[in-house]
């Protein structure tokens, strides 16, 4: 975690009471008029995002209708949210406030002409986003096993990404460009590349980070930070649902476990992991009820507790998901240090990080 009294941390906080027309009111989860919105720098960029963020993965991709993903992108941006992490529809006319990000996916079959690869997937999405630029474009791989030692006009994979994300830059198609999935070692590789050849550096990385999966973002992430000024945004806060405690007797219906194609997230609910984990929800589940709050405002309050997390994507698939979800902005000034600790008892996975090995 980052020593809050650093002044380039990423979590100089700032507060604005939120003022755009039309805002909704939700009796169950309370104005939004009054809630304070936060934001945060991308790493040591000078990007200011909202500390959530709005994902589109899974369910703009087909699970829910089009006339839901406008809703819940216009719910977003009327309760302060500028981040959206790749969304093909957006609330026209509000370009200049909004953070859109994309990525381009890691393909073997490109590899020998990867700088093409590219600049082709960043203009396909650029046009069905209808966008002359992203403020972000990442560099995912699908899966952290795929090799990036691939070679490709005699470079490495990885250094003809950095030249190519360069490229993309000073063609305007993009501000900065980020890492997803990529290990510690390959953000440190692309940053040392990008200063020996002058081209520009990552500045964030997207690391998977919630109570069941901490070690990345919470001691190798707060390294590179300092050392190259690398931000983390993270993603699916709730374990892709696990943590709302929707799973506790089974798998409902509709439910992400439930769609076709996500067979494994099923599985995993239902291993012997899965059932210690619905054990470890009860417990924190009563957590919650003390803070007067619910399991996923609390679980995602606990990601934006990290002060080296730039902004937590969210996933929802109806509004009230959302608004809950964004309600948790309440409950981060009630996560003490002694109720961060009595979370950490019941998770029992707090990485050590060296600066705890000092101690
Ligand atoms: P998540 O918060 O872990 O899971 C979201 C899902 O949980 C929702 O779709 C919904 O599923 C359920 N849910 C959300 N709020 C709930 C609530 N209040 N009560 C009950 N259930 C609730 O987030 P995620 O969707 O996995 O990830 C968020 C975003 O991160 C993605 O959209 C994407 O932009 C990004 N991401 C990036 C990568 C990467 O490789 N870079 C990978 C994954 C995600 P159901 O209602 O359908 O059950």
């Amino acid at each position: 975690m980052y020593p809050e009294s650093t002044t380039d941390s990423p979590a100089r906080l700032s507060l604005r009471q939120t003022g755009s027309p039309g805002m909704i009111y939700n009796a169950r989860y309370g104005s939004p008029k009054r809630q304070l919105q936060f934001y945060r720098n991308l790493g040591k960029s000078g990007l200011r995002v909202s500390c959530l963020g709005l994902g589109t993965w899974v369910t703009f991709g087909g699970q829910i209708t089009d006339e839901m993903a406008e809703q819940l992108m216009t719910l977003a941006y009327e309760n302060g949210i500028n981040l959206f992490d790749t969304a093909e529809v957006y609330a026209a006319g509000k370009r200049s406030s909004l953070v859109i990000t994309t990525k381009i996916f890691w393909g073997g079959k490109y590899v020998d002409i990867y700088h093409l690869f590219i600049l082709y997937s960043l203009k396909a999405s650029l046009e069905r986003l209808q966008l002359e630029y992203v403020d972000v474009v990442f560099a995912n791989r699908p899966d952290p096993n795929t090799p990036m030692e691939g070679e490709c006009l005699g470079e490495s994979v990885l250094t003809e990404t950095v030249r190519a994300m360069t490229h993309v830059i000073n063609q305007g198609m993009a501000m900065y460009w980020g890492t997803s999935r990529w290990s510690p070692m390959e953000i440190m590789e692309a940053y040392s590349v990008a200063r020996q050849f002058n081209q520009i550096p990552p500045i964030c990385e997207q690391a998977e980070y919630h109570m069941f999966q901490r070690e990345k973002v919470e001691v190798q992430l707060p390294e590179l930070f300092h050392k190259i000024g690398v931000g983390a945004m993270t993603w699916s806060p709730l374990a892709c649902g696990i943590i709302s405690g929707k799973y506790d007797s089974g798998v409902p219906p509709y439910s992400r476990a439930s769609l076709k194609g996500y067979q494994w997230l099923k599985d995993k609910i239902l291993s012997e992991e899965g059932r210690r984990q619905q054990a470890k929800l009860k417990e924190l589940q009563a957590i919650a009820e003390r803070l007067g709050c619910t399991l996923p405002q609390l679980a995602i309050a606990w990601c934006l507790r990290n002060e080296g997390v730039s902004s937590v994507l969210l996933g929802a698939s109806n509004t009230d998901q959302l608004m809950e979800n964004i309600g948790a902005i309440q409950v981060l000034p009630k996560l003490s240090s002694s109720i961060v600790h009595e979370v950490d008892s019941i998770l029992g996975n707090k990485p050590y990080s060296k600066k705890d090995y000092r101690s």
